[in-house]
């Protein structure tokens, strides 16, 4: 069998969704494709929007990517809600950054010097002044760093609504797997699906995540793509424990804790270099536990609910993959390694553009999809 389509999305995460709604409002005809739409890395993140406490000091070029999105996200999200009727758990809640650790301070503290360079709004918080603001975090904590503009949204309620949103717009969306591009001229016309049938179409976007390097693309392209590994524990207790994501280190661990309104809480993340294994290891559970229960005792009395293990599409520098890569008919947008959540709306816009118009926004040059040289993964291994 053979549909056509003006684009055809590989990959049904937040990303090839977004980028799906987006085409579909602009008249364009969309077909999404994906064997489990939104079982990838999407489904395990935590949702923090948190442009500047994800970010080390050197990338400077994502942090005004992510800066932008951050910009785009409520007038986003309240588009998506109204079209939909369905809510994406967005909540304005700010970061607590706390440290046991003076010298944990002190970087907190020039984080903050960085935060207040770029005009976000930080205070820095005393013993007593933590406490006050988080009551039930561990008693001597002796102070943090609290980002007020920081929000979440929850991953899987994003992840429907934008289903739903490119549904109602127009996109189709086919569950079967992308097996090969299909390849005219040197020119990509579309895609050949694991059951023998195929989709045409003037514009092929890869948006499969971590999977993108599994592709085989024309002209030697090879991206610069590979498996992260994280690990989220997904809480339920009382609500009102936490009233802001609390962000930590505990014997020089990065531990994060994201409350929703309802008394769920999600703690995280492993971050583990173990190829395409989505295995849950149970090491990483005993060692998030033990540290959310160093900076939240309470954590101890709640009902472990689940486990979500995902593959963040990781690069090289952090930073995703935008744009043509040197192929008629493909554009690239993947890549988003820590940030995806977060940088769903400025991707799904540009590369919306870029449907429309065949340029990409100038702010996307950084992010050129061929900017490394090629990376090698073993192909066999990955679909066993
Ligand atoms: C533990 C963890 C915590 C995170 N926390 C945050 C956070 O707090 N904030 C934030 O901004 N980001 C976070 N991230 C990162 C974020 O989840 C990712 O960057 C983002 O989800 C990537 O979205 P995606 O749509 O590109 O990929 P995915 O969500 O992985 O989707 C890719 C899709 O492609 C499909 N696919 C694969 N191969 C094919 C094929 N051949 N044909 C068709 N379809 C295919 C898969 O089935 C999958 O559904 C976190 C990630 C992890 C793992």
């Amino acid at each position: 069998m053979m549909r056509t389509s003006d684009v055809a999305v590989i990959g049904a995460g937040v990303i090839g969704l977004a980028v799906a709604w987006r085409a579909a409002q602009r008249d364009m005809t969309v077909t999404v494709i994906d064997p489990s739409p939104g079982s990838g890395a999407s489904s395990a993140a935590a949702g923090m929007l948190a442009p500047v406490t994800e970010l080390h000091y050197a990338e400077r070029d994502l942090l005004d990517l992510t800066l932008d999105s951050a910009a785009r996200y409520p007038e986003f999200v309240t588009e998506l809600e109204s079209a939909t009727g369905l809510d994406v758990g967005y909540r304005r809640c700010g970061t607590v950054s706390v440290g046991w650790m003076g010298s944990d301070l002190a970087a907190l503290r020039d984080l903050a010097e960085f935060q207040r360079a770029l005009a976000l709004t930080v205070e820095t918080l005393t013993a007593a002044e933590l406490r006050r603001l988080e009551p039930l975090l561990a008693p001597g904590l002796p102070g943090g760093v609290l980002v007020t503009g920081d929000h979440q949204v929850e991953p899987p309620a994003l992840v429907a609504a934008l289903r739903t949103g490119a549904t109602f717009a127009g996109a189709q969306l086919v569950e079967q797997r992308v097996a090969s591009l299909r390849v005219d001229s040197e020119t990509v016309v579309g895609v050949d699906l694991a059951d023998g049938s195929a989709i045409t179409a003037g514009e092929t976007v890869v948006a499969c995540g971590a999977w993108a390097a599994l592709l085989d693309l024309p002209g030697d392209v090879e991206l610069a793509v590979r498996p992260v590994k994280g690990q989220t524990l997904h809480l339920s207790g009382d609500p009102g424990a936490l009233s802001h994501v609390v962000r930590g280190e505990v014997r020089g661990a990065p531990v994060y804790l994201v409350p929703r309104s309802d008394g769920r809480l999600v703690i995280g993340a492993s971050s583990e270099e173990a190829g395409f294994d989505l295995r849950p290891r149970a090491g990483v559970v005993h060692d998030l536990l033990r540290d959310a229960q160093a900076l939240l005792p309470s954590v101890a009395e709640m009902e472990l609910v689940g486990v979500r293990t995902g593959l963040r599409p990781g690069t090289p520098d952090n930073s995703p993959l935008l744009g043509r890569a040197g192929v008629d008919g493909l554009v690239i947008a993947t890549g988003h390694h820590r940030n995806g959540v977060l940088l769903t709306p400025v991707t799904a816009d540009g590369v919306a553009d870029l449907l429309e118009t065949g340029t990409a926004p100038t702010a996307w040059k950084p992010f050129d999809p061929l900017r490394f040289s090629p990376v090698r993964v073993d192909r066999e291994a990955s679909w066993s």
